[in-house]
C-alpha cells in the first residue's frame, strides 16, 4: 500500500484542511501518516488532534518535536502564529531523519505552503515527491507566487499588482505586512516560499473550478510564472467529523433567521470595536449568535465575557442574541437550518464552510489574505463586502453602520439563493448524491493514482 504523509503548520486555519484532506484520502487505499508539529500554539489544535486520531485510528500520528527558539525575538509586533511557523521552520531539519524512518518509504509528502522553502530541499535530498497544500484561495495563490518577482522596486509607485489575464489586485488588499518597509516574518515567509513553489511536484488548493476558474486557469496556463507545477483544485473539502449536539438555543430559532458572527480562531478585536459590534447587532433587530474572542491565542483568553463586552451590552444582547466566549464547532453552526447569514473575517476555511453549507456572507476582513478572499465572496455572489470598513484594528466601524449592512445581508433574498447555488456546485463536485455519502472527488482521485505509481 502506498504511504503518504501530510505536514501541516501552525493554526487551525492550516490544520483543519489538512485533517479533512487526510480523512478523504482514507477512502483511497493508502497508508496515511500526519506529522504534527509539537507543541501546538493553540489549545484548539491540540484538542482537534486528539479527537481526530481517536476518530480515525487507521491514520498514524508522528510528532515533530519543536526545538526551543532562543535567537529569534518574539516581538510584540509579530503575530504569535507567524512566530510559531518560524519555530516550526527552524526545527524542520529534524524532518530528514523522521521522514527516512517512516515505513514503508513515502510515496509523497504533502506540505503546508508556509514550509515550502524549508522542506523542499529535505524531500529533494531524500527523493520524496513533495506536494504543497496551499490552504487559502487560488486568488491568494496568484499573489503568493508573484509577490517575490515584483517586490520593492517593481511595485513602487504602483497601486496594484498586475497579473496577466487577471484583474489587478489593489495594494490596499495585500496583507499589510507586505507593504511595511521593515523586515517582518510574514514578508519573508511569502517571499521565500513563493519563490520555491516552482520546485514542488504539485500544488493543491481547497477550492472549486467553478468558483475560481480564472485564477486557476491563469496559474495553470503559465501566465503568472513559468515552471509552476500543476495547481489542482481539490475542494471543497467536506467536514471530517460526524455532526455533534447542536446548540439548543439555535433549535428554537426560526429557519434562516440567525446571523452567525465569528472572526475565526486567531483574531481578537479591540474592546472598543467589540462594543460597537455588539451595539450594531442589537440595533439591527435580527437574531444573532456571536462568538467573542479577546486574545489571538486561545490559551491566553482568560477574561469573563462580561468583563470584555460590559454588563450593559450583555443585558441588551440577551433579547435577540446568544453571545459566547468559547470554541464552538463552526460546521455545526453553519449547517444548522436556523442560520441565515454569516458575518465573517473571511478566513478561507470559514468561507469554504459557508459555501459548503450555502450560507451568505457579510465580509469584514481583519488581516492577512482576508481582503483577497472577500473579493472572491463578492465575485461569486456569496455575499457583500463593505470596503470602506478597511482592515480590522485600523479603522473603527460604528454600530449603526454594522446594523445597516447586516440588514442589507439578511434582507437580500437573491444572495440567499446564490449562496444555495454555490452549495449545490460544491456538493456536485464532491460527487455527493442527495441523501448519499459517496465521495468521488475526481481531481483528488487522479492525484492518488499518480502517488501510487511513485511507490
Ligand atoms: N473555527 C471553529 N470554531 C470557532 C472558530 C473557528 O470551528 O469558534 C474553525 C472554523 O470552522 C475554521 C477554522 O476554525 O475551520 C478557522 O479557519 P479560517 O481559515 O476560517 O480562519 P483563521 O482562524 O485561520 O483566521
Ligand atoms: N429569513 C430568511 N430566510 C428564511 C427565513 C427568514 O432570510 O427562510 C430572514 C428574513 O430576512 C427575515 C428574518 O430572517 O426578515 C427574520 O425571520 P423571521 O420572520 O422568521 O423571524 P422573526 O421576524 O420572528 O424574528
Amino acid at each position: 500500500m502506498s504511504h503518504i504523509a501530510l505536514l501541516p503548520s501552525s493554526g487551525m486555519g492550516h490544520l483543519t484542511p489538512f485533517l479533512r484532506l487526510a480523512a478523504l484520502l482514507t477512502a483511497h487505499d493508502l497508508k496515511i501518516t500526519i506529522i504534527t508539529p509539537y507543541p501546538t500554539i493553540s489549545l484548539a489544535e491540540s484538542q482537534i488532534l486528539s479527537h481526530f486520531f481517536s476518530s480515525f485510528p487507521q491514520i498514524r500520528q508522528v510528532k515533530l518535536y519543536l526545538l526551543p527558539l532562543d535567537n529569534v525575538s518574539s516581538s510584540s509586533e509579530e503575530d504569535p502564529f507567524y512566530y510559531h511557523i518560524e519555530v516550526i521552520r527552524r526545527s524542520s531539519h529534524l524532518l530528514s531523519s523522521l521522514l527516512s524512518s517512516l515505513s514503508p518509504p513515502l510515496a509523497a509528502l504533502i506540505t503546508d505552503m508556509s514550509l515550502t522553502a524549508s522542506v523542499l530541499p529535505i524531500t529533494g535530498a531524500l527523493n520524496i515527491p513533495n506536494y504543497i497544500f496551499f490552504t487559502s484561495s487560488a486568488k491568494m495563490l496568484t499573489l503568493f507566487i508573484s509577490f517575490h518577482t515584483k517586490a520593492n522596486s517593481k511595485l513602487y509607485g504602483m497601486d496594484a499588482l498586475h497579473i496577466p489575464t487577471l484583474e489587478p489586485i489593489p495594494k490596499s488588499w495585500f496583507p499589510p505586512p507586505l507593504l511595511q518597509d521593515t523586515d517582518n516574518l510574514f514578508n519573508t515567509y511569502i517571499t521565500e516560499n513563493g519563490k520555491e513553489m516552482t520546485k514542488s511536484d504539485g500544488i493543491l488548493v481547497n477550492t472549486l473550478e467553478s468558483i475560481e476558474q480564472e485564477s486557476l486557469a491563469a496559474l495553470n496556463g503559465g501566465k503568472i510564472i513559468l515552471g509552476l507545477p500543476s495547481v489542482t483544485a481539490i475542494g471543497l473539502l467536506p467536514p471530517c467529523f460526524e455532526k455533534c449536539q447542536p446548540l439548543a438555543w439555535l433549535d428554537n430559532q426560526p429557519t434562516g433567521s440567525v446571523l452567525y458572527v465569528s472572526f475565526g480562531s486567531r483574531t481578537a478585536m479591540s474592546r472598543e470595536q467589540l462594543r460597537e459590534l455588539g451595539d450594531g447587532l442589537v440595533r439591527c433587530g435580527y437574531r444573532f449568535l456571536w462568538v467573542v474572542k479577546d486574545k489571538k491565542v486561545d490559551r491566553e483568553d482568560d477574561k469573563d465575557l462580561e468583563d470584555v463586552i460590559g454588563n450593559e451590552l450583555m443585558e441588551s444582547v440577551k433579547e435577540r442574541g446568544l453571545v459566547v466566549k468559547h470554541w464552538l464547532n463552526q460546521e455545526n453552526i453553519l449547517s444548522h437550518p436556523a442560520v441565515g447569514g454569516f458575518l465573517s473575517h473571511c478566513g478561507w476555511n470559514s468561507l469554504t464552510e459557508a459555501m459548503w453549507h450555502g450560507v451568505r456572507v457579510l465580509a469584514w476582513p481583519q488581516h492577512g489574505d482576508q481582503k483577497i478572499n472577500s473579493a472572491v465572496v463578492e465575485k461569486i455572489g456569496l455575499g457583500i463586502w463593505e470596503m470602506s470598513w478597511g482592515w480590522g484594528g485600523k479603522d473603527m466601524v460604528k454600530g449603526q453602520h454594522i446594523a445597516e449592512k447586516v440588514s442589507e445581508l439578511m434582507g437580500n433574498e437573491l444572495l440567499r439563493i446564490k449562496a444555495v447555488c454555490v452549495k449545490e456546485k460544491a456538493r456536485a463536485a464532491a460527487g455527493m448524491e442527495p441523501g448519499g455519502t459517496s465521495l468521488k472527488m475526481k481531481a483528488l482521485a487522479e492525484l492518488t493514482e499518480t502517488w501510487k505509481k511513485y511507490s
